[in-house]
């Protein structure tokens, strides 16, 4: 029997495990000191040029950012169908419109050309996902943004730990960032999101609406109270991070360098290895990037075949995405793009704990299972 090698998963050592005792021990497990220092570490990591607010999913961080940008009932935000449905779902939970654009096949970024064609009287903001960790025409989104008086949510729930196209951390600069930091992204708290922004504006509002919109009522649970004699004007939600996963998300902040070189290394050695299996990798700079995921395309027909063949050889592999706008919720026409990449997309094995070997093992299976359709 050959091992099970995953899709992905968390790279989790004793450290971890010991900050969770500790919060354990001390007892205040909800939202108070280990939160306030994970922020602060957090800013520090993005050379204090933003602030960040931490909840607890990406989820719930993009549905705040969006809220705190003023989007609500009656408004659209323009979002790639090439997306995890949370982007989706999180657009839709402030009661504005998904807008499903199209994607650039060469690295599954959306086209600025779609989306500039589906802009309205009532877009209100762009939701720009890095993909595969990347951040694509990131300065051409910008400028459409600018002409068109609109604000920019960039879902960057892939790319924690990444340069950005002129090669300032992700998350140093830009109108708002969202990360996420559930089970599987480049650090977990094993669930967790931050909102990151230098508007002040937007900081002090999501961090309000994390805690149910009560005014204010950070401060005092970093010192461990809380309000009981307070004010709320507005729709607020049970979106704050607590102390046992932000005892987590520090000690794995610690090791972010370690899993940036970890995920390039393996990601190289892949793509040396698929030099001569039919396949396209994307047109990504794979050394700017902490690779999250691993997409590469598939002839039309093979994919879903290639996927089986190696899952029976207990090789896990991905799908990343299925098109938004091909799910009942949210169904539009006119991303063709995004439906040939939806199919033709298979994401491989990419995380801490795979090896050169492992990687030898899944290229040399494609390898079998083309030579074997070819003949
Ligand atoms: C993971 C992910 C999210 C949501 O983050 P959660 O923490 O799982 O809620 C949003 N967008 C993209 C592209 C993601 O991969």
């Amino acid at each position: 029997m050959t091992e099970f090698i995953r899709l992905s998963r968390a790279c989790i050592g004793d450290e971890e495990k010991q900050a969770v005792l500790h919060v354990m021990s001390d007892g205040y497990l909800g939202m108070g000191k280990e939160v306030q220092l994970f922020e602060q570490e957090l800013e520090a990591f993005f050379l204090k040029k933003t602030k960040v607010v931490c909840v607890n999913t990406g989820t719930s961080a993009l549905h705040l950012a969006l809220q705190a940008c003023g989007v609500g009932r009656g408004d659209e935000v323009l979002v790639p169908s090439i997306t995890y449905v949370a982007s989706f779902q999180a657009i839709a939970a402030t009661g504005a419109q998904p807008i499903a654009c199209d994607i650039d096949m060469n690295n599954g970024s959306i086209s600025l050309s779609d989306l500039e064609r589906k802009i309205t009287m009532r877009s209100k903001a762009i939701m720009h996902v890095h993909y595969a960790s990347h951040v694509g025409d990131r300065s051409g989104i910008y400028q459409i943004a600018n002409t068109y008086g609109l604000r920019v949510v960039e879902d960057a729930a892939h790319s924690f730990g990444g340069l950005n196209e002129v090669g300032q951390i992700i998350g140093s600069e830009g109108d708002v960032l969202c990360f996420s930091f559930d089970g599987i992204k480049n650090i977990t708290c094993g669930e967790g999101g931050a909102i990151v922004s230098s508007d002040s504006e937007i900081i002090e509002k999501a961090r309000d609406l994390r805690l149910l919109g009560v005014k204010k009522d950070t401060d005092n649970r970093y010192n461990g109270k809380r309000s009981w004699d307070f004010e709320v004007s507005d729709q607020g939600w049970r979106y704050h991070m607590s102390n046992i996963n932000a005892a987590i998300g520090r000690e794995q902040l610690k090791k972010i360098e370690h899993f940036t070189h970890k995920r390039r290394n393996l990601v190289n050695f892949y793509i040396e290895c698929l030099s001569d299996v039919p396949v396209k990798i994307l047109d990504l700079n794979y050394n700017n990037i902490c690779p999250h995921i691993l997409p590469v395309l598939v002839n039309r027909g093979q994919r879903d075949q290639l996927r089986k063949y190696l899952l029976d050889l207990n090789i896990e592999t991905g799908i990343h995405y299925k098109p938004n706008h091909l799910l009942s919720r949210f169904r539009s026409d006119g991303c063709t793009q995004a439906e040939r990449f939806g199919m033709m997309a298979l994401s491989l094995p990419l995380h801490c704990y795979l090896t050169y070997d492992d990687i030898a093992r899944i290229t040399e299976s494609m390898k079998t299972f083309f030579s074997i359709r070819k003949s």
